[in-house]
């Protein structure tokens, strides 16, 4: 079904600060799809972040001779640069292999650890139920995996005292979250304005030079084409640049099964 754009919302802005966690299957997952709205919430609504790389990034080159242990290294470091170029300090890097993840109970219990560490109002994932995309791209089952295992860990794992009870063992009590944000979605419900931050966001993807290239190969590349694609979606809802999310809210009023899907 085509996304009607006429529906989808301006994400609401939050008066008082709060934390966000990011989950991803890989390194530049978060730099391709959220970066612009994380560095608009850190600089607007004084959030904090964390972000949680699943992935160890070790399947991220085709060219031989890259062995996978300096690969791994390189995009650490690129992550952390990315990360730091809009205002995160707080990875966690969980080193599931690069190209075969599942969304295992050893993963959402992962996920859910740092879920009731953290303590966040906001999660954000990739959407697990986006398989096609425009006729031209099967999304990544990493991303999938990475989705519903993030899912389940707000919903019921992290709230919820009886499962993982390993868990309390370690200290880690439930708690709930607010609102679930998820990316790459085919029906999204609000789009954030990134006009004032895209900069920031490009220049976090540039710090993922193994992926995205170097100099001119970046600008008449990825750069191009992202920039193209956000100005793209913000011309249908208004704005210079978005980025869109279907936007799950655990915290609001419940509505009736029978009230309009939004
Ligand atoms: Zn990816």
């Amino acid at each position: 079904m085509p996304i009607d754009y006429d529906k989808l919302q301006p994400v609401p802005q939050r008066a008082e600060p709060y934390h966000i966690v990011v989950t991803a299957a890989h390194h530049d997952d978060i730099e391709f799809g959220v970066a612009g709205s994380v560095a608009r919430w850190i600089r607007e609504e004084g959030a904090t972040v964390t972000y949680i790389i699943i992935t160890d990034g070790g399947a991220g080159s085709n060219e031989p001779g890259i062995t996978r242990a300096d690969l791994v290294a390189r995009r650490r470091a690129e992550q952390i640069e990315a990360a730091a170029r809009v205002g995160v300090r707080d990875l966690r890097f969980l080193d599931y292999p690069d190209g075969c993840l599942q969304a295992s109970l050893e993963l959402r219990r992962d996920i859910t650890r740092i879920l009731r560490e953290t303590k966040p109002y906001r999660v954000i994932c990739q959407d697990p139920t986006t398989v096609y995309v425009r006729g031209q791209y099967i999304n990544h089952p990493d991303h999938r995996a990475a989705g519903e295992a993030t899912l389940y860990a707000v919903f019921p794992s992290a709230e919820t005292r009886p499962i993982f009870p390993e868990l309390l063992a370690e200290g880690y009590e439930p708690h709930k979250i607010g609102e679930l944000y998820l990316n790459l979605s085919l029906t999204p419900t609000h789009f954030q304005d990134i006009s004032d931050c895209i900069e920031l966001k490009l220049s976090a993807l540039a710090a993922h030079e193994s992926q995205v290239g170097a100099g001119e190969d970046f600008e008449n590349g990825v750069k191009k084409w992202l920039l193209a694609g956000h100005r793209d979606g913000g011309k249908r809802v208004g704005v210079e640049h978005a980025e869109f999310f279907r936007v799950m809210k655990f915290d609001a009023e419940r509505a009736s099964w029978h009230e309009d899907e939004t």
